[in-house]
This record gives C-alpha cells, structure tokens and sequence, in this order.
C-alpha cells in the first residue's frame, strides 16, 4: 500500500519500532529495580519515589487477590489524579486484573451503567464519590469497595491545602467507613499490612486485556474499548520515540490530562513511568495552580487540550509565571486553534503541536514533529506503523486534499468494543478503524481533520464544517472561547449558531463579529445567531460539549 507521509518522516523518528512484547507492569517493576530512589510522583508538595510506588501496587495486588481477585477480573477506579490512582492502576495490572476507569464526576446511572456493563466486583473511589458508590452497589456486582482521600498522600503537616480537601473540611463530609462491613476496606489500612511478593500471574500481552475504556459519553450510552496490554505498550512507545530527543530518566512530564481518561494514561502516567521519569500530578485543572506548578516544579513535557492551553494563556497573572523549562506540549482531543497554538508556543522553550487520537486507539495515531516540520492547523502525521487513510466518495480512497472519514489502523487499535460485537463489526473492518472524523491529506501526507462525522451542519444545502468558522472567531481579539453549532432552522434545515465566551474585560457588538466573520468564511457560513456565555459545558479533558448544547438547542426548538 502507498504509504506518502513517509517520505515526510525525519531522521530520527523510526517507521518502524520493535515493541516489547511484555506486560504494560513490567515497566513499573522495572523502573522500581534500576532506578529505586528516582522520583515518580510529585503530588501537592509530596514526593513519592519508584519503589515506593511499586511497594505499594504490590500491596494492592496482593490484598485483591487475597480477597478473590482471580485473572481477568475487573476492577473499577473511580479517582482524580493522585498518587492512588497510579498505585491502583498498576495494582490491578500486577493482579492480573483489568482496569476499569471511571470518572470520578459519574451520576449514579452513570456509574451503575459502566459497573454493571463491565462486572467490575471491586471499586477503588475517592472517599467524596463514596457515598454514590454505596447507593448503586446493590445494584451492581460490587463485593469489595476501597476507600481513599486525597489527604493521604498529602505532606503533613500541611501548610497549604488543596481547595477539594479544604471544601470537604468546611463542609464537614467524613466518610465514616463502617469496618463491621467486610466488604469496605481502607486503602490506608491495606497500605500499613500489605505483602511485597510479585503475584504469579501469566499475561499474554497481545490477548489479554489491562482496560477497559469507556467512552461514547458526550454522544451516547458508554461502551468498553477493550485495550491490550500490548496496545498500551504499543502507544506508549510509539510516543517515546516521537519525543526522540526527551532524556531517560530526566523528563518531568505535566499530569493535568486526567489518568481515567485513556490520553492523560497513556501520554502522561505510563510515558512517565516508562521514561522513568518524574510525573507531577495535580487532581483537578485551576488555570493559576498550574501556572505556580509550572514555575516551582519546572516541568519539561507538558500534554494538554486546547481549553487548557487557552485558559492559561488567558490567565491575568500568566506574565508572573516562567514556563521555559516547558520543552515540548502536544495538544490533542480537540482542535487546537493556530492562534492558540502560536501564542502559546511564545510563552514556552520549545514547541506547541497539535496530536490526534481517540479511545479506540489507545489512543494516539497521528502528531506534527517536535523537531522538523510542525504544520499548524494539521495533526500531522500518522504514527510509527501506523496506517491512514481518507475514505473518500462511493466508498473509494479520497483524492489528495479530497474530505472524507479518516481510518487509521495499527497495533495501537482496540481489539474492540467489551461484548458488543455488532458496534466492533460496524467500526472495524480487516484492522482499520473508522475513526468517525472527517479530514484530508496534503500532498506531504499531513492529515488534517475538518470535524466530526456528525459535527457537519447541513444549511440551505451547503456543508458548513464548524471547525473553519470557529478559527476564524479565534482570530477576534474578544474571544476565549467559541463552539460553532448547526441550529434546526425551519427554512434551511439548520443554521449556524456561535455559543461564545468574551475575554475578562472585553465587550463586543454581534455586528463586529459579523464584520469579521464575512471577511474571512463565505457567506453561507457565517453565524446567523450568536449566544454571549461565562463558560461552555466541557469534559474532563476540556473538551467542548457540543452535545449538550445541541440538546439545548434542540428542547428549546421544540418547546417554541
Ligand atoms: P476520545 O475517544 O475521548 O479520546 O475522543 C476522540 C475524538 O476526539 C476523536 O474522534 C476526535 O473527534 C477528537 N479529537 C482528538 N484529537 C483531535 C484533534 N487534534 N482535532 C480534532 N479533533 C480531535
């Protein structure tokens, strides 16, 4: 098969990796013997080093087996980023298990949903979520929950608090964990009695299972992606060789990206664990917490998503802060507006680019070059062993710069979706996946993706695509922040509607960005109605909920 963006790759990025072919553990276990004292964890002022990490995994490890964790069990792991959440992902690994993220925010549908889909039998929560868990637990197969706070890894005595625990003092939450009920265990408790020998556990890491993702939130009932320990390997290898100058062992890599989403696991946590590098942790994103972590811990690789790069930019005290020691920051999840990308690259020592990737694929597939050429506005390019292609009409492989469904295929993509084999059958098909986003190819095989399937707007029969006219409302002076929408329309269908959020300070008249607008999009595509909001609707990694303000905008349609 005709391979073009090969011919584009550099020097020092291989086509082609040997990839081990071992437990994703491993690396943790590794790390543990050659490099012991080595920092792994910065958390809030607390330090933890690789074989305390690894300590305590096999504590955990050990208890769920002691309490019939068997091969294959999954476990579920409802916690913000913190120290526990790395433990118990790699607990459960050591186990034989299977991980089941879970975000900490679920409502109890949510939660009941995703156990009872999975089967999980043990929980790891966070002592706020604990009370959500209790009330769906006989509901669900749930025999064993584990309880831990945030306080636990926090130094003492604590001189500065983190707002979630301060809230959760002032509030006066305390989860009382009744230990009359065997089936509710103290992560502290296991911590102080665990055992330190290394289960027996045989993993076949091309077969067997280290996650289940979920995903499908903002779009519909959650599936499981079901991830291989060597599709995780894979993709964590596959990023180590594309930051090919990053050095062993010294990188600090920025946690903001939450581990219960498969892009902050693979690209932060287990990057860091297999750099054997440090990963400095924060449990929740606050544009100014991070900007003081940046400053005081120096971090050199920094992954984000686009709303986190602007509200740092954004930030009225940014100039305060010193973001050199940031090298590298790879943005994926969302397009990255090339505004935002050049303003801030400025602020940093090295480069800003733009990445692509989804659950299914563990999840990268494609990114631009930290050295070489970065194409702004493009996701560059695919991935080592990585395969792309634009499906274009009737079916057949699109023209260069030709819009169509981007496939990818390679030893990163899902072996598929946890017991749905018709949703598996209708996005896999011979090893490619259908990625569900529309985009082109360039003549030097940049990929670039125009928006989702979906995401298209249909009005007086043009195709609008959201994503041009949202960069060019980037481009106003005014705005932080801006989601362009196909609104339904009686007349044309749909129309499109522009939901934005003003810089602090600033005003602007509808006619101004009109003016604007027209001088860069073609009539039909520009916004017909615009809303003025404080913040949008977003996920967990900052990604626009365009589905909530669709259904919005859809309710209120009908109630006219
Ligand atoms: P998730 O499975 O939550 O990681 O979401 C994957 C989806 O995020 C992709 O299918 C894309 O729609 C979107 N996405 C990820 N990276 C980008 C990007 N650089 N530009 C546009 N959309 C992106």
């Amino acid at each position: 098969m005709q391979r073009p963006w090969l011919n584009s790759y550099p020097k020092d990025v291989p086509k082609h990796i040997d990839y081990d072919e071992k437990p994703l553990n491993d690396y943790l276990s590794n790390a543990a013997e050659n490099a012991p004292g080595q920092k792994a964890i910065h958390f809030l002022g607390k330090e933890l080093t690789y074989r305390e990490v690894y300590e305590s995994a096999l504590k955990l490890a050990n208890h769920l087996i002691s309490r019939g964790l068997e091969k294959g069990d999954r476990v579920s792991i409802m916690l913000p980023n913190c120290p526990q959440a790395v433990i118990g992902y790699y607990g459960v690994l050591l186990a034989g298990g299977i991980v089941v993220q879970t975000n900490p925010l679920y409502m109890e549908r949510e939660l009941e949903h995703q156990l009872n889909d999975s089967g999980a039998r043990f929980i790891l929560c966070l002592d706020l979520v604990f009370p959500k868990v209790v009330k769906v637990k006989s509901n669900s197969p749930i025999e064993h929950i584990i309880v831990t706070g945030l306080k636990e890894y926090l130094p003492f005595p604590k001189n500065v608090l983190y707002p979630l625990v301060q809230k959760k003092q002032k509030t006066g939450i305390l989860v009382n964990v009744p230990y009359n009920d065997t089936s509710i265990h103290s992560f502290k408790e296991w911590m102080r009695t665990g055992i330190l020998d290394k289960p027996e556990v045989s993993i076949n890491p091309k077969e067997d299972l280290a996650l289940l993702q979920y995903t499908g939130g903002t779009t519909g009932l959650a599936k499981g992606v079901m991830l291989t320990h060597y599709n995780l390997v894979v993709n964590t290898m596959q990023c180590r060789y594309w930051i090919a100058d990053a050095r062993f062992g010294e990188e600090v890599i920025l946690g903001i990206l939450p581990f219960f989403h498969v892009y902050g696991m693979t690209c932060v946590m287990n990057l860091a664990i297999m750099y054997q590098s440090k990963m400095v942790i924060l449990p929740r994103f606050d544009a100014k917490d991070t900007l003081k972590t940046i400053s005081k811990q120096r971090p050199t690789l920094f992954p984000g998503a686009p709303t986190i790069y602007i509200s740092l930019l954004n930030h009225p005290d940014l100039d305060d802060y010193d973001l050199s020691s940031i090298k590298a920051c790879i943005s994926g999840s969302a397009p990255l507006p090339v505004e935002v990308q050049q303003k801030f690259q400025e602020k940093i020592s090295g480069r800003l680019v733009e990445g692509y990737g989804l659950t299914e694929a563990s999840p990268v597939t494609h990114a631009n070059l930290l050295s070489g050429k970065n194409v702004t506005g493009s996701i560059g390019l695919p991935w080592p062993d990585t395969d792309a292609a634009i499906l274009g009409a009737e079916g057949k492989p699109a023209e260069t710069k030709e819009i169509g469904e981007l496939l990818v295929r390679g030893p990163q993509v899902m072996k598929g979706y946890w017991n749905l084999p018709q949703e598996t059958e209708a996005v896999l098909n011979d090893g490619w996946l259908s990625t569900g986003d529309m985009g082109y190819m360039d003549e030097e095989g940049y990929f670039y993706i125009v928006d989702r399937k979906k995401d298209m707007i249909i009005a007086g029969g043009y195709n609008i695509y959201p994503r041009e006219v949202e960069e060019v409302l980037y481009e106003h002076d005014a705005i932080q922040e801006a989601v362009v929408l196909g609104v339904p329309d009686p007349y044309r269908g749909e129309t499109v509607k522009a939901f934005i959020v003003l810089k602090e300070g600033c005003t602007v008249q509808e006619e101004d960005l009109n003016k604007h607008c027209r001088k860069h999009l073609a009539a039909y595509k520009v916004p017909r109605l615009y809303e003025f909001r404080e913040e949008l609707p977003k996920t967990t990694v900052g990604k626009i909920l365009r589905r909530v303000l669709i259904d919005e905008e859809k309710q209120r349609f009908e109630d006219a």
